[in-house]
């Protein structure tokens, strides 16, 4: 008995089992209910009272260890057989898509990019802007329209009753900052998001994306605003592309003006996105006015300066031919996947 428990025991440690039906062979030869250990455990009430504890506690070790080697193999050859599985040559790759910079941000990058290239730095400012910079210092006094309910959101503040904030509705807010840090020359642009109370429709959102330009020197004058703003748009929307100014009103502006370029899609022919002006608008500008001079501490007899702003979406809509703003924000891979 004990002879061929010792036999049992080295064929269970020397025997390599390679595949499920060498596995399942195992398993019958010395586990199973009619296996070798099974038939051993019968004849265990043959031998003899004092050899049984001896035979007894064997035949337990060698059960224990052919239990061990089954289940050890057992799991090592569903690990290597569910790996198998996972490469299956014959089934189609699959597609995975690259990321890419939202198309807002393309167009504002181009735009930057362009400013950069003569000079101008980037500037940046909070979005909850106090109402100081975002009308006083704007030359935008209390009762001026654009104040109005209506187009802010004012955001109130529970800890500071002194001061009153809003979602700043313009990046001017940014250039007021940078004045009082700073003394002329001055020529920064600065893009960003803004906020208007408005009403959800294709043309309206109530945040959108824009870019204002500063310049503050001595002697600047609405011919340098000209030239920038010329030779940004032909850089923009190519060579042949016209610029004209349409007199306008901003608070802090004066004078001021609507940018105007001719239709590249018609090249000033007339066509449906320029509902046959020929002309598209872009944005606003003028010569900052002196009191946004006098807010800041400079001498409006000293210096002037020159001040554009152009909303991104709007730009970004015109030259693709996009007709829902909505479309920005809604984060559809079929949309943004197309530019
Ligand atoms: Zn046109």
């Amino acid at each position: 008995m004990l002879s061929k428990l010792s036999e049992a025991e080295k064929e269970i440690n020397s025997i390599t089992i390679a595949n499920k039906e060498e596995l399942e062979n195992f398993r019958l030869r010395f586990i199973s209910r009619n296996g070798l250990l099974s038939k051993l455990f019968d004849e265990l009430k043959n031998v003899s009272k004092d050899e049984k504890p001896v035979i007894g506690k064997k035949l337990n070790e060698v059960k224990k260890l052919a239990e061990e080697k089954y289940s050890s193999v057992k799991q090592s050859i569903e690990e290597s057989g569910s790996k198998a599985e996972e490469i299956d040559l014959t089934l189609p790759g699959r597609n995975f898509s690259i990321g890419r910079q939202h198309i807002l941000i393309q167009t504002l990058n181009e735009f930057v990019k362009i400013f950069r290239e003569i000079g101008f730095k980037v500037t940046e400012g909070p979005e909850l802007e106090e109402e100081f910079y975002n009308f006083d210092a704007l030359n935008t006094p209390e009762h001026h329209p654009a104040r109005d309910l209506q187009d802010t959101f004012y955001i109130q503040n529970k800890f500071d009753k002194t001061k009153k904030y809003v979602l700043r509705t313009h990046t001017s807010p940014v250039q007021v900052r940078t004045m009082l840090a700073n003394k002329p020359p001055i020529r920064i642009i600065c893009p960003g998001k803004v906020f208007r109370n408005e009403t959800v429709t294709p043309k309206n959102y109530f945040m959108f994306h824009q870019v204002e330009g500063l310049y503050v020197d001595k002697n600047v004058s609405m011919r340098d605003l000209k030239g920038v703003i010329s030779y940004f748009v032909k850089k923009f929307y190519g060579e042949n592309t016209k610029t004209r100014f349409i007199p306008s009103f901003f608070p802090f502006t004066e004078p001021s003006a609507q940018l105007d370029i001719t239709c590249f899609i018609c090249e000033g022919k007339g066509c449906k996105t320029c509902k046959d002006t020929g002309w598209l608008e872009i944005g606003g500008c003028g010569m900052v006015h002196p009191n946004v001079f006098k807010a800041v501490g400079y001498d409006p007899e000293e210096y002037t300066g020159y001040a554009f702003g152009m909303g991104i979406e709007r730009i970004a809509m015109m030259k693709y031919g996009i007709k829902d703003i909505r479309l920005f924000y809604q984060n559809d891979v079929r949309f943004l996947d197309q530019f």
